[in-house]
């Protein structure tokens, strides 16, 4: 297995520094203060002094749940102190509707609103910093400009920049009017802003916002770009602009990881690059990943789902085959495993135990 020098590691401990301290409440019981220091990642990144670092994505819940399905997926994993989570941002979506003349009617929809809620609800009641994701699609610039004048206003320091994907109906990506096109020109408005610069003009020196930007990078190249080394002079464009970190894509070959730092360095990318993980779930994820995420599933992994009678033992197979892979990225030096929980956190925890 080919390694990488992303960083010196100088411990493997398995301690971890909580965040919590417990002081005797008014009756003499324990009660759990929250210590709330809100972080960028590059500085819990710095903290953790080249310990591989726990966290994971949620995903807002469907428009109609309340944010107890949230909680109920972060409390299981907060005992492995994850520094930070991150939230999703999902778009609007168009759906069809038949009048009653047989026309069709167009609305629009959100169906996972709240990514701003629910970061704000997680730092203060966990006091651990949520990272929104925010998107060029559906936003002009005005409306990312508010957005992040809510996210600064609301005490949240991290952001991952994202293009977002085309609408469902339609085949390429369309920037909003006004709008941005690639995610490189969302990390430049957001640093604009970090230099007090504001859209409108009137505004001659602003308040410096003070976010840390990730992007998104993508081992075996992101579907629309040509080539993976194109892929990668698009990625060091985001960085060049003010991206301060890269998330992966999701892979199941720990060696596309490795590779892709490797070429990410090699064009002077010199940002912590921290692997996306996902474990397999369902026989269906055979299909369902690939064509939705563009990624490559390693024949042997195949090849044990498919001996599977069922999705439970499925489950199985996908977090035995993340937890070696999980280790495997800790000994080649990964600054954080980062794991998507897509809502569920049983799996997440098992490979958490075996792993932190
Ligand atoms: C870690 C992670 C988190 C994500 N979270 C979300 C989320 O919360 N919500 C959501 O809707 N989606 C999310 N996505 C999906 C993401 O929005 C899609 O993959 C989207 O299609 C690309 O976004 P991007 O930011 O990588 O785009 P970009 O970096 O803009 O790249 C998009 C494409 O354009 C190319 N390109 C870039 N710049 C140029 C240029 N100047 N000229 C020509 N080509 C160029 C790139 O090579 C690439 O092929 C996430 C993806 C990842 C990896």
């Amino acid at each position: 297995m080919q390694r990488h020098p992303f960083s010196a590691r100088l411990s493997l401990s398995k301690h971890r520094a909580k965040r919590y301290s417990e002081k005797p409440g008014p009756k003499g019981n324990a009660q759990i203060n929250i210590i709330t220091k809100i972080m960028k990642i590059t500085e819990h990144l710095e903290k953790a002094i080249g310990e591989t670092v726990f966290s994971f994505e949620i995903l807002p819940p469907l428009k109609g749940f309340n944010i107890n399905s949230i909680y109920e997926n972060i409390d299981p994993l907060m005992e492995f102190n994850p520094p930070f989570i991150d939230v999703t941002y999902h778009r609007e979506e168009y759906v069809y509707s038949e009048r009653e003349n047989g026309l069709l009617e167009k609305k629009i929809v959100r169906k996972r609103p709240g990514t701003v809620g629910i970061c704000a609800a997680i730092q203060s009641k966990y006091g651990v910093d949520a990272v929104p994701h925010i998107l060029c699609g559906g936003f002009s610039k005005e409306d990312t400009e508010n957005f992040l004048i809510d996210l600064d206003f609301l005490g949240i320091k991290n952001v991952v920049a994202l293009r977002g994907d085309a609408v469902k109906s339609e085949t390429y990506f369309k920037p909003e009017a006004n709008g941005h096109q690639f995610a490189s020109e969302l990390v430049e408005q957001i640093r604009d802003m970090n230099e007090g610069k504001y859209l409108d003009e009137v505004i001659e020196k602003g308040h410096n916002t003070d976010f840390c930007i990730g992007v998104a990078g993508y081992p075996e190249k992101h579907m629309e770009a040509p080539s993976i080394d194109s892929d990668v002079r698009r990625l060091k464009q985001k960085v060049d602009a003010g991206a301060e970190y890269v998330v992966t894509q999701m892979f199941f070959n720990n060696q596309c990881y490795f590779e892709f730092v490797e070429k990410c360095r090699d064009q002077g990318i010199n940002v912590p690059i921290i692997p996306g993980l996902k474990p397999l779930a369902t026989k269906k994820q055979l299909s369902l990943l690939p064509h939705r995420f563009h990624v490559d599933l390693p024949e042997a992994l195949i090849h044990e789902v498919e001996k599977c009678e069922n999705n439970q033992e499925v489950r199985q197979v996908g977090v035995e085959w993340c937890i070696q892979q999980s280790k495997e990225l800790i000994k080649g030096g990964a600054p954080v495993l980062h794991y998507y929980s897509m809502g569920k956190s049983t799996n997440i925890r098992q490979i958490a135990e075996a792993v932190f």
